[in-house]
């Protein structure tokens, strides 16, 4: 079909399509668009469905759109404000804390390894602290591993949401006069409310409901 509204115009009555039609009012024509149940079988199924005019539904689905991109844009510069610092410091402090630990536990076993050397002290006290030493290090060695591979994904989604970010920033525009094509493309469905109101669901889920004249 040559029109996009043909394939994502319903009625939010009865859930019915939606058809284009030309009315002759007073010698003047009109391209309008009708519930088909209404058109068919009149006030029977479908009572309260309103006929709306081409151009006011070409309006308001172009503020829908236009709305739909400043949202996006308001998005990414929410993301861009917020979660790449969040992302920045996670874990960060800890694994400078983990590290400086330890070298800490490093320096006491190279401290009691002086010890046996030069004196002849307790070697079950001395066993025991390295034992005590020893489990602190594969403890926090596990740790700081688990750590740093969260950090290594950190980085990763970092680094695929600026790449988003840039995407959403560079696509801004603002769309002036409808478009069949990008029309199919954007939206799923255009639900008719009433006389006054469209509500315009985005592939992927997005709604913007919209007034119309
Ligand atoms: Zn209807």
């Amino acid at each position: 079909s040559k029109y996009a509204l043909t394939e994502l115009l319903i009625c939010g009555h009865c859930g019915t399509p939606y058809r284009r039609t030309t009315w002759a009012a007073r010698g003047k024509k009109q391209i309008v668009w009708r519930c088909i149940s209404r058109l068919e079988h009149g006030k029977k199924y479908c009572p309260d469905s309103p006929t709306i005019k081409e151009e006011n539904l070409h309006q308001g689905i172009i503020k829908a759109i236009n709305n739909y991109y400043s949202c996006r844009n308001d998005i990414a510069r929410i993301l861009k404000a917020n979660i790449g610092t969040v992302l920045e410091c996670q874990g960060q402090e800890e694994i400078i804390a983990a590290e400086n630990r330890l070298k800490e536990i490093d320096r006491a076993r190279n401290e009691l390894v002086g010890l046996i050397a030069t004196s002849g002290c307790d070697e079950d006290k001395l066993d025991s602290e390295f034992e005590k030493l020893y489990e602190e290090e594969q403890s926090l060695s596990e740790r700081l591993a688990m750590l740093k591979s969260k950090n290594q994904t950190s980085a990763e989604t970092q680094a695929k949401l600026d790449k988003i970010i840039d995407m959403i920033e560079h696509e801004k525009f603002e769309l002036e006069t409808f478009d069949n094509v990008l029309v199919r493309k954007l939206i799923e469905c255009v639900k008719v409310l009433s006389k006054t109101e469209i509500l315009v669901i985005f592939k992927g889920g997005y709604e913007v409901r919209t007034e119309i004249e």
